[in-house]
């Protein structure tokens, strides 16, 4: 057993690194980043792990590793999509190959953990599948009449039915339980989210009943388009009618399953993707219904949250595709609390935001089908800066009608000031909310002032300055492949000749870097400065390193080494002359004529 698992770990190994080697680091994270060509072997783009609005994400294209200077993440290919996909390792690997039309080894590449747990998703993606398929049919059915009529009377064509695979979940506890507990186990359909079941006497659960129910059901799918979660609306005129059941949520949610994290996902984003790299912004709803018929409209970069606030990981996703977004929330108290917590999360990520309200106080939905397209996209143009729609917020909330009104204001707007990146649009920002709430305070306006001066901030100053170019260049050397030539005289000079480089800035570097395995050199070294400093080096190379560069690099390291030892010698020698010890001054200048011989050599 023992030897068939070690097996594994091995073709394992050695798949991933022959992925690793065909793979195009930069096609694979261009996928997912804007990455524009900075050096000769470097590209560079807007990081996706954190908020910013000028490129520090760089990404080697020979030396296949990516390195942030403002959050200091570090990694290849595979750490790259683990992060952002939000997968383990061995699903990186799967992923990159795929990517790169690599076919993958048939058995040995899962353990039976993994595969179990792929098996596992397969299988709850099928029932997905087959729910969705199933609630469309019942939509079409005799039972699906009312829901139908609903559509209808909302605007939604059979086109938008159809593209958005809009479905009908009757009035029934086992419709959907009779037809897929034919396919797979009560476990696996308890997993799927698809089903209730009340807990019983001894703790086990009860049998499963359909979840959705008088429900007009919408699938959510996640980025590549397949089915992992729904959300359903409730019939209003037959839960009026029936009168008999209480009332539910007016939409009802998939819980969290091993398929779907509310929180992850950004509805309509499988369909929108495309337009909002096209557009160069996305267009932010709150629920399905507005996302639909906006989508439905001709607008096509438009996502909604599903009714929650967005979250740090909604941002990380769009930030892949744009870093503008505009924001078109319900005008209601709810939707205006949820904007201005969106705005909070998303300029403190770096976004630019853009705000519109809608006249008459519709939502997108009403007022598309009120006043039309054409209307609507000229809103859209209309959009506010979000510092000006948070500034008229702050002036409905406490009218400037007198003194402590307007501390209020000033209070709830210091800190949407201090959380923008950019100290020209805080400065702009804190201007405005003075004049616009007419804060004639000196007090008060020095308070804006300061708020929009300091923001803990930002990206580190870089260190690579204070090294010196033999430095870059061994370093450079000690980085390439263990087999190299190159790589082995470096890692020898620095073997045989220790004391030549312990007084060097990057001695630190050295000794990870000589005696590290098979992986790159940017995992051998420690997060921080030097990783840093070493990402620096190598996204600034310009062509392949020549042996003679490395000669003279290491000639160079030497001759000051030798010169500081020199000048060390001079001082100890006249130290010794000071304290009358011969025997000292004997050996000393024995020592320092030995190296003046070395120093003339070289
Ligand atoms: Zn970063």
């Amino acid at each position: 057993m023992s030897t068939t698992l070690a097996q594994h770990a091995v073709s394992r190994n050695d798949f991933a690194q022959s992925v690793k080697q065909q793979a195009d680091i930069v096609r694979v994270i261009g996928e997912y980043v804007r990455l524009k060509k900075a050096g000769a072997q470097n590209y560079t783009g807007l990081c996706p792990f954190h908020g910013e609005k000028t490129p520090s994400f760089s990404v080697h294209a020979t030396r296949q590793f990516y390195h942030c200077f403002g959050c200091g993440v570090s990694g290849d290919v595979f750490s790259f999509v683990q992060k952002l996909e939000n997968v383990s390792f061995p699903e990186s690997v799967k992923i990159v190959a795929q990517k790169c039309g690599i076919p993958l080894p048939k058995r040995e590449f899962s353990s039976t953990e993994e595969a179990a747990e792929s098996r596992q998703r397969t299988k709850l993606l099928d029932l997905h599948e087959r729910a969705a398929t199933w609630f469309e049919a019942q939509l079409q059915s005799p039972e699906g009449a009312a829901a139908r009529e609903y559509l209808t009377g909302r605007g939604v064509s059979r086109e938008t039915i159809q593209k958005f695979r809009i479905g009908y979940a009757p009035d029934s506890f086992q419709g959907l339980r009779s037809v897929l507990e034919k396919l797979e186990s009560p476990e696996t359909l308890r997993l799927s989210g698809l089903f209730s079941f009340k807990q019983q006497e001894d703790g086990s659960p009860g049998p499963l009943y359909d979840k959705f129910r008088r429900r007009i059901t919408f699938p959510i799918a996640n980025e590549s388009g397949r089915v992992i979660a729904f959300t359903a609306r409730e019939l209003e005129t037959g839960a009026a009618a029936s009168g008999n059941e209480k009332a539910g949520p007016k939409y009802l949610n998939s819980p969290e399953t091993p398929l779907y994290s509310k929180g992850q996902v950004l509805f309509n984003l499988d369909k929108a993707k495309q337009a909002i790299r096209q557009l160069k912004f996305a267009l932010l709803v709150e629920g399905q219904m507005d996302c639909i018929s906006v989508y439905t409209a001709g607008i096509a970069n438009v996502v909604a949250t599903s009714g929650t606030a967005f979250t740090e990981h909604q941002a990380r996703l769009l930030r892949r595709f744009t870093n503008q977004i505009v924001i078109n929330f319900d005008p209601d108290t709810a939707g205006a609390a949820a904007a201005e917590k969106s705005i909070a999360l998303l300029t403190e990520e770096g976004f630019e935001v853009r705000v519109v309200t809608l006249d008459g106080g519709l939502d997108p939905d009403r007022f598309i089908r009120e006043r039309g397209i054409r209307a609507y996209a000229e809103a859209l143009r209309e959009a506010r800066r979000h510092s000006d729609f948070l500034i008229e917020r702050a002036r409905t909330l406490y009218p400037p009608r007198n003194p402590e009104a307007k501390i209020a204001a000033v209070n709830f707007l210091l800190p949407h000031i201090r959380r923008m990146p950019n100290l020209i649009a805080r400065t702009e920002f804190a201007q405005d909310a003075a004049q616009k709430l007419g804060i004639d305070s000196a007090v008060m306006r020095e308070e804006l002032k300061v708020a929009a001066a300091k923001r803990r901030d930002s990206v580190a100053p870089m260190t690579g300055t204070a090294c010196s170019e033999a430095e870059r260049v061994l370093l450079r050397a000690l980085s390439l492949p263990l087999d190299e030539e190159m790589f082995q005289r470096a890692a020898e000079a620095v073997e045989s000749n220790p004391e030549l480089f312990a007084g060097l800035g990057v001695a630190h570097l050295l000794e990870p870097l000589r005696l590290r395995s098979e992986h790159g050199p940017m995992v051998a070294v420690e997060p921080g400065a030097g990783q840093a400093l070493l990402a620096e080096i190598l996204m600034k190379e310009e062509g392949a390193l020549e042996a003679h560069d490395l000669d003279a690099a290491i000639a160079t390291l030497r001759q000051h080494h030798l010169q500081q030892r020199q000048r060390a010698l001079r001082s100890e020698i006249a130290d010794a002359e000071r304290r009358n010890d011969q025997q000292r001054v004997l050996t000393l200048t024995a020592e320092k004529l030995s190296l003046d011989r070395l120093l003339r050599q070289a």
